[in-house]
């Protein structure tokens, strides 16, 4: 079988912001077997182990392009901003992105903080 090799998970992709840990199976831009799909960064790339459509995979994550830490896609550890930035490295450059990205950011920071116009009751 020609694809036995590429069925076995390169490793275990890690969060190094969150607890997420994963198998991987690809890393790149254009994951094997996808037809015309090329990814914007190099990441870590899981295919889809619940269908069998070969043009379905996941993204894991990819590495922060400044401190070059490992991080996972999720909101709550990093951004694509034409590259990888993991939120640490957003909030310490915060000037340098564009205002809709800091308040995406300020709104990320504050999961607990509920709005005022919305008060609790219990249903
Ligand atoms: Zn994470
Ligand atoms: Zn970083």
């Amino acid at each position: 079988m020609a694809c036995e090799a590429e069925r076995r998970p390169l490793g275990v992709f890690e969060c190094q912001l969150c607890a997420l840990s994963a198998p991987y199976s690809y890393v790149g831009q254009k994951p094997p077997d996808t037809r015309s799909v090329v990814l914007l960064e190099e990441s870590y790339v899981l295919k889809d182990p619940f269908t069998a459509d070969r043009n379905k995979f996941l993204v894991l994550g990819s590495r922060c392009s400044v401190c070059s830490r490992l991080v996972c896609v999720g909101p709550e550890c990093s951004l694509f901003y034409s590259k990888r930035f993991c939120l640490p490295c957003v909030r310490e450059n915060i000037d340098a992105f564009p205002r809709e990205i800091q308040r995406d950011v300020e709104k990320r920071k504050m999961p607990a903080k509920m709005p005022c116009s919305k008060p609790r009751s219990p249903t």
